[in-house]
């Protein structure tokens, strides 16, 4: 959906001639555009049903357009001239802002340009809990607020702006005018009011209207219309600027710096959406790198993230500690296995990894076997970008050839062959025994992925592998981390995929999901054992990042957690996973498709060949969806919210996309 959506700072500023004059201007070059009012209050009773006052200024002004009348552009309309949720209560009704929304977007089909005038201000109530910046948010259009200017608009026009850049939209600028004649002498007064609001708020005028009265009202107010729309497009204008500088000097994941895979830009993300710039919605089958399994925009975490913001963002986590920190470790010790007493905050997955990896290797030289210095893993693995994590990372798909100089050589078995839905096959076992055995006297420790190989393969292996893993390490006193970084918080259909062994490690990393997909943070818990081992005579973990324990995140991170606890994430992971097993079986009958496999919420389209990226992603972006395949594999792993008719849609544009062969 494209548009505006075009608030005031009071009730008769001025809003809806303003709507109007606009509707006209669009319509004058050709869009087309249609103004709509969602609710409608103070409506009259006519022979033919309910009239609404706003809907019929934008008849008049948009008449020549609509030879066979306006519209119906109001979603609800009522008699008595008061807020919305008055009127509805009157009316025995309630307003759902979600519907509202749905309604709205349906009148938008098919529509170059809307406009979306609310009732009054930014706060004026919907329903109860529920306010018009809501519909606003909900709606994810760029703001006009319309500024009646008189005593006081500084202050109105100053919060209303606050509050709807507080809700993550744009406040696209303002538009002073006047609805009654005002005093010569307040004149200086007023023309102040428009500098200091564009000052203090930081916002383009994009008309200042004097009082406009007689005749050619109407055509006057359609021309400041006219200019405000050509200041608005000058706004647009500057994207394609934007993709060119980010495509000319801008690094992304793994693409070349001089010729990059295209970038598509997202202007927000709401539920399990993203919005394009373009005002398109893809549906969101990657949750951001396994992140946001709350989906987007959520208002608890908004909410955690505005509160701890107003107390600090940041301060040093060395010798301070803070309420945001101590409430996260508890959390996290309360909901990990038994036995992780001890919990390192870390910026990121890989630093977490790192800092894993370091911590065994002081375990080792604290308990006197300095010889233990490596580690042992398996092949088709991915623990993060950083030289310690890269080095366990497959070494074949991984990154080793190119560092080889730099990384330390690790001992690696084979992958785990035995796959998690097969009956277990203990020879899946005995090589990787064997290399255990013959290299003990140099391992400080195994680190694996539990259950699933992410990054490295998407492949799900055996729970009793991971058993056999905990009892080889246990057999050479060689200590066990599980990187759960990807598989945690529930993504597995357990909330840590270590709990389809049953089996508990030395040390076990948390990441990505943490936070719900917010921002970078990450966690290494330690046993008791490890910690006490490290600490033994003074001795201390050398590890401390400049945002360790960063307040922001951790705040998110708490508002993430009290969530997946306190909603049914078990069953909407395990209903994910009957859809995605039903919605994917279909690809399993084309020739191009060697695997189909599912796992709680991540569904996996293994290909016979690597894929094509580029032309994927265009495919998909077209059906608007968000998937990002990589290597041979094309994988689903939606936010834990998704539908049933969601997942489906997202099922049905990977198989098309094979059938159609936009892969090749
Ligand atoms: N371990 C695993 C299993 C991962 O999937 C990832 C990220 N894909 C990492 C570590 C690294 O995390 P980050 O990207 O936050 O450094």
């Amino acid at each position: 959906m494209n548009g505006y959506f075009i608030t005031g700072t009071d009730t008769d500023a001025g809003k809806t001639s303003i709507t109007a004059a606009l509707l006209r201007a669009l319509l004058n070059k050709g869009e087309s555009a249609l103004a709509i009012k969602p609710v409608q209050t103070g409506c009259t009773q006519t022979k033919s049903g309910l009239q609404a006052p706003d809907a019929a200024v934008y008849a008049e002004f948009a008449a020549p357009y609509f030879p066979h009348g306006y519209p119906d552009v109001c979603c609800r309309k009522f008699i008595p001239a008061c807020s919305p949720h008055l009127a509805a209560e009157w009316n025995d009704e309630t307003l759902d802002v979600d519907q509202l929304t749905r309604e709205v977007q349906a009148m938008a089909q098919g529509r170059s340009t809307v406009l979306v005038e609310g009732a009054g201000g930014v706060a004026v109530p919907l329903a109860a809990g529920c306010t018009t910046l809501d519909l606003m948010q909900r709606l994810d259009l760029p703001v006009i607020i319309v500024v009646g200017n008189k005593l006081g608009a500084v202050n109105h026009a100053l919060l209303s702006i606050e509050a709807v850049r507080n809700r993550g939209l744009r406040v696209a600028g303002v538009i002073m005018t006047h609805t009654t004649a005002p005093a010569k002498a307040d004149m200086p007064l007023l023309r102040d009011n428009t500098k200091t609001i564009a000052r203090e708020g930081h916002v383009p005028v994009l008309a200042d209207i004097p009082f406009l009265d007689g005749p050619d009202y109407g055509k006057s107010l359609v021309q400041y219309a006219d200019k405000a729309l050509a200041l608005l497009q000058q706004q647009k204008d500057d994207c394609p600027e934007d993709i060119l500088f980010d495509r000319k000097h801008i690094w992304h994941p793994y693409t070349s710096a001089t010729n990059p895979l295209p970038t598509v830009k997202v202007r927000s993300a709401h539920g399990v959406r993203l919005v394009l710039e373009d005002g398109r919605e893809l549906l969101d089958g990657m949750a951001s790198w396994w992140c946001a399994i709350h989906g987007y925009a959520h208002p608890n975490l908004d909410a955690a993230a505005h509160a701890q913001l107003g107390r600090m963002s940041h301060v040093m986590f060395g010798g301070l500690t803070h309420d945001p920190a101590i409430r996260l470790c508890r959390t996290l010790r309360e909901m990990s296995p038994n036995g992780l007493e001890h919990v390192f905050l870390a910026d990121s997955g890989s630093v977490s990894v790192e800092a894993a990896i370091k911590m065994a290797l002081q375990y080792m030289q604290a308990s006197g076997q300095t010889a233990r210095t490596k580690l042992f893993t398996v092949q088709g693995g991915y623990h993060g970008d950083t030289c310690g994590a890269m080095s366990v990372c497959d070494p074949t798909n991984g990154m080793h050839h190119l560092f080889s100089g730099l990384l330390p050589k690790q001992i690696f078995a084979p992958r785990p062959a035995c796959a998690f839905h097969q009956p277990f096959d203990t020879r899946s076992l005995d090589q990787t025994a064997r290399i255990l055995e013959a290299n003990s006297h140099e391992i400080a420790a195994i680190i694996v992925e539990p259950i699933v190989q992410g990054a490295g393969g998407m492949w799900f292996y055996h729970p009793q592998y991971l058993q056999g893993l905990r009892h080889l390490a246990d057999k050479h006193g060689i200590l066990l981390i599980l990187d759960e970084i990807a598989t945690g918080f529930g993504r597995t259909g357990k909330l840590f995929a270590c709990e389809w062994s049953g089996i508990v490690p030395d040390i076990m990393c948390v990441g990505k999901a943490l936070t719900g997909g917010y921002m970078t943070l990450a966690a290494t818990l330690a046993s008791e054992n490890v910690a006490h081992t490290i600490s033994r005579d003074g001795g201390v973990f050398m590890h401390g990042p400049t945002f360790m324990g960063n307040p922001l995140a951790c705040a998110v991170a708490n508002a993430s957690l009290d969530l997946l606890r306190t909603t049914d994430w078990e069953t909407n992971v395990h209903n994910i996973e009957s859809w995605l097993d039903q919605s994917l079986a279909p690809c399993r009958d084309l020739p191009d498709v060697t695997d189909v496999r599912v796992l709680g919420a991540i569904g996996v389209v293994e290909m016979k060949d690597e894929v094509n990226m580029a032309n994927l992603q265009e495919f998909f972006v077209e059906k608007e969806v968000w998937l990002r395949p990589f290597g041979k594999l094309i994988y689903i792993m939606p936010p834990y919210i998704m539908s049933r008719e969601e997942i489906f849609q997202l099922a049905g544009a990977v198989h098309e996309a094979i059938r159609t062969n936009q892969h090749r």
